[in-house]
């Protein structure tokens, strides 16, 4: 039997028969539960809805089933025994984690468990790391604890040495489009389409499904691409590229940062006039905060357009019936019948050596010239 509430993994099937194991047998043979767990996976693989979903069966009564309170409340996070640690900052803080262990302490309410999900166990600072060791070896008999993070190697080898590591694999595309079509209604050929183009990442194919945004702005990248005729054009896109960067950035992160900003003033307000002491610091950490995930953000975002401009070559050197981008066959033909498989495969080094070099400090300005300069030698657009 497996619990309804892990239908939402996609292509995980050795997760989900490892995680109801897990369950039938803290259940019927009264074997003990593993206190901690460690997900890991690509992004967009899925390990915190892998956590998360297992929270919730850990609390609800019938196992999982995804659908009643227990289960709806442990998803979100509002479960009374179920507490959700999402990476709002960019970094977790020893006292954030302080707080955590103390409060796993209190042992559950109204269920069998007290359910901690980590969900960015990477971004801990060591002396966090530290202090949610200390938890993990003296589990309480209550508690179980969820750590994800996306490889093995983000963790410090004391904490994964306490838990049970559960790896989660690239959803397939075909298992995606399914997953897709049965969930948003959406046809056939869209949810593969969305799947093959979002490379193993279900959120990312979901958005490009739901959200124009995101489906006008793959469109702008690649027509930035498509204009590069001359050098003049190649320097002129390379900056429209970055201001569109930035634009993209502003509109997914804008709000969120307005918000916690106003709300950490408001929490800062003394009774008199005036911040309480150690408010200025606080402001200061918070924009500080913002400030290294604005950049992650805009790496992110420069790097998924890169990623697609590299499908696209690729592309170029596949049979029609192998590609990914099949809504711009027109655009792939016209590369496939004027550039040199060769040079196709020059510009797709090019193109890899710039992703590497764009997780360094090196100017994203200089990095984006050179390469878009190096596009015009497949005179397009001609
Ligand atoms: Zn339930």
């Amino acid at each position: 039997m497996s619990a309804r509430v892990f239908d939402s993994l996609v292509d995980q099937e050795r997760i989900i028969s490892a995680l109801n194991n897990a369950l039938t047998a803290s259940d019927s043979s009264g074997q003990e539960m593993t206190h901690a767990w460690l997900f890991t996976g690509p992004p967009g693989s899925g390990r915190s809805n892998a956590a998360k979903s297992f929270a919730a069966a850990l609390v609800c009564k019938s196992g999982g089933c995804g659908e009643c309170t227990d289960c709806i409340t442990a998803l979100k996070g509002t479960h009374p025994d179920v507490e959700i640690l999402d990476t709002s900052g960019v970094s977790i803080k020893i006292d954030e984690i302080r707080e955590l262990v103390s409060r796993s302490a209190w042992g559950a309410s109204i269920s069998p468990w007290r359910v901690v999900v980590i969900e960015d166990c990477d971004r801990m600072t060591e002396a966090a790391a530290n202090a949610l060791l200390k938890a993990l070896e003296e589990p309480a008999s209550q508690t179980v604890w969820l750590l994800c993070a996306p490889t093995l190697q983000d963790v410090i080898p004391t904490i994964r040495s306490r838990c049970r590591h559960l790896n989660l694999k690239t959803p397939s595309a075909s298992e995606i489009a399914k997953f897709l079509e049965t969930t948003l209604g959406t046809s056939k050929s869209d949810s593969e389409l969305a799947a093959r183009i979002s490379h193993g990442h279900i959120g990312k194919a979901r958005g490009f499904l739901k959200d124009s945004n995101f489906q006008s702005s793959r469109r702008k990248y690649f027509d930035l691409l498509f204009s590069i005729k001359s050098e003049a054009s190649a320097i002129k896109a390379a900056g429209k590229f970055l201001e569109f960067v930035n634009e993209r950035v502003d509109t997914i992160l804008g709000e969120k940062e307005e918000r916690e900003t106003e709300e950490l003033k408001n929490a800062l307000q003394g009774t008199g006039r005036g911040l309480i002491s150690g408010g200025a610091k606080a402001i200061k950490d918070l924009e500080r905060e913002q400030k290294s995930r604005l950049n992650r953000a805009i790496k992110d975002e420069i790097d998924g357009a890169l990623l697609d401009y590299s499908t696209l070559l690729r592309d170029s050197l596949l049979e029609p019936s192998l590609r990914v981008n099949t809504d711009l066959n027109e655009q792939i033909n016209q590369i496939a019948q004027n550039v040199k498989p060769n040079l196709v495969s020059l510009l797709l080094s090019e193109l890899s050596q710039t992703r590497e070099l764009l997780t360094t400090n090196a100017s994203q300005t200089l990095l984006l010239e050179r390469l878009f300069l190096s596009f015009t030698r497949m005179k397009l657009g001609n």
